[in-house]
């Protein structure tokens, strides 16, 4: 681990040659090239199956687009429906499909709940008394949106009208656009390959934004380009150690900025149950309030990982604390809360006084912004405390009750 290292990571994502590394912008495939000569130069593995770094996926862009509706033989207006479906095109008939009232005395909520999550297709008629949330789920529903699979799930439309219908035949379409993308994944074979240890950071960011003094690009050096060195140098370093107990991950997520998608990738391709522990790694490139030498761990009550690492670098001058922003939900906000939806402790590091920071998702995140030194030591406290974990001494709790918390959006 050495600042020359870091410094050469950070600036070479945060040059304005990547442009901004947005998740569907034209510099993510520098960026991910990158990291994968990265990881080969360093020697990691792939996984499984795979003969590159990056473990590509699918994902597509729908928007609405043309619909008819017609209700006891005449035509609604936008404003009195919208649909529910990842279909490009679907038509609801008395034949092939049910009718469901959510009536005056109906709690909407607890209706469109139910309707939209049984499997099947429905045509759900809302009585105007509940126009005030129709149109809020309308205007959400209508929005573009983007999935894994389409055609994956029954498909709803709900329909503003009062009275009953008697006939009716309605058609809507979506607009469909599909991309590729791409995690970057490098791996040290463990002893143990069924306990896995992931160290991630998602390398996408914002692209390219409204000019400040002529300069449009958002280079994302502490976000997450700090994050991403912190990976690729924990790497560095366990490579070259004996072969650890516990197998290890070294992940470079995408489309953190734009929903995530990357992780949500990610945990659906292994058991859940067999990662012992995520260290997720955000924003490193400024030292926290509490000074240089100081890092926090969000969702630090959450499981027993916060604690291990505390206790290892007690004989250091580093410590690790909560995260000092519990308001800003950031255990929630970031990669780590896809895993710990599903039982991982998948905390996030990180040490930018985000509540004083001007260059957040701002053109002035800019590599000379940053200290390196700081992140450095940074990257080695969390190689120091990471190593009770590798080497199966020290085992997190796992996360519990965060189903109700975390709503999984595709
Ligand atoms: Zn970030």
């Amino acid at each position: 681990m050495s600042e020359q290292n870091v410094s050469r990571i950070i600036q070479t994502l945060s040059s304005d040659q990547m442009k901004g590394r947005h998740a569907f912008g034209s510099g993510i495939d520098n960026a991910a090239d990158f990291i994968s000569a990265e990881f080969d130069q360093i020697g990691l593995s792939t996984l499984p199956d795979h003969d590159s770094y990056r473990q590509e996926f699918n994902i597509y862009a729908l928007k609405p687009k043309q619909a008819l509706v017609s209700v006891n033989n005449k035509e609604l207006g936008d404003q009195h429906y919208f649909g529910l479906t990842n279909a490009e095109m679907v038509n609801w008939t008395p034949e092939n499909s049910d009718v469901h009232y959510i009536s005056e005395q109906d709690n909407y909520r607890d209706k469109f709940g139910e309707y939209s999550s049984d499997d099947q297709s429905s045509v759900i008629i809302v009585d105007k008394e509940h126009e005030k949330w129709f149109h809020r789920y309308r205007t959400y529903f209508t929005r573009s949106n983007r999935t894994f699979e389409l055609d994956s799930k029954p498909n709803d439309v709900f329909i503003l009208f009062d009275g009953k219908i008697d006939s009716y035949d309605i058609t809507l379409e979506n607009n469909i656009k599909s991309q590729t993308l791409s995690n970057v994944v490098g791996k040290i074979e463990g002893k143990r390959e069924n306990e896995i240890v992931l160290f991630t950071a998602h390398y996408d960011h914002i692209g390219v934004v409204s000019a400040v003094d002529e300069d449009s690009i958002a280079n994302g050096a502490n976000d997450n380009a700090s994050g991403v060195s912190a990976v690729i140098e924990l790497a560095r370093y366990f490579q070259k150690m004996p072969k650890p107990e516990r197998t290890l991950y070294f992940v470079g997520f995408t489309a953190e900025e734009v929903g995530g998608y990357g992780s949500k990738f990610f945990s659906r391709q292994l058991n859940p149950d067999k990662i012992t522990a995520m260290f997720n790694i955000e924003m490193i490139g400024k030292p926290a309030v509490e000074g240089p030498n100081s890092a926090w761990i969000t969702g630090f009550d959450k499981s027993t990982f916060g604690e291990i690492l505390q206790n290892s670098v007690s004989d250091s001058n580093f410590v690790f604390y909560p995260d000092p922003y519990p308001n800003q939900n950031l255990f929630y906000r970031s990669d780590n809360a896809t895993l710990a939806k599903l039982g991982v402790p998948a905390h996030t590091i990180s040490t930018t006084p985000i509540d004083v920071d001007q260059d957040y998702h701002n053109v002035t995140d800019e590599f000379s912004t940053l200290n390196i030194l700081h992140t450095t030591n940074t990257i080695k406290a969390i190689a120091k405390a990471a190593k009770v974990i590798i080497s199966a001494e020290q085992t997190p709790t796992r996360i519990t009750n965060e189903e109700e918390n975390l709503t999984s959006n595709n």
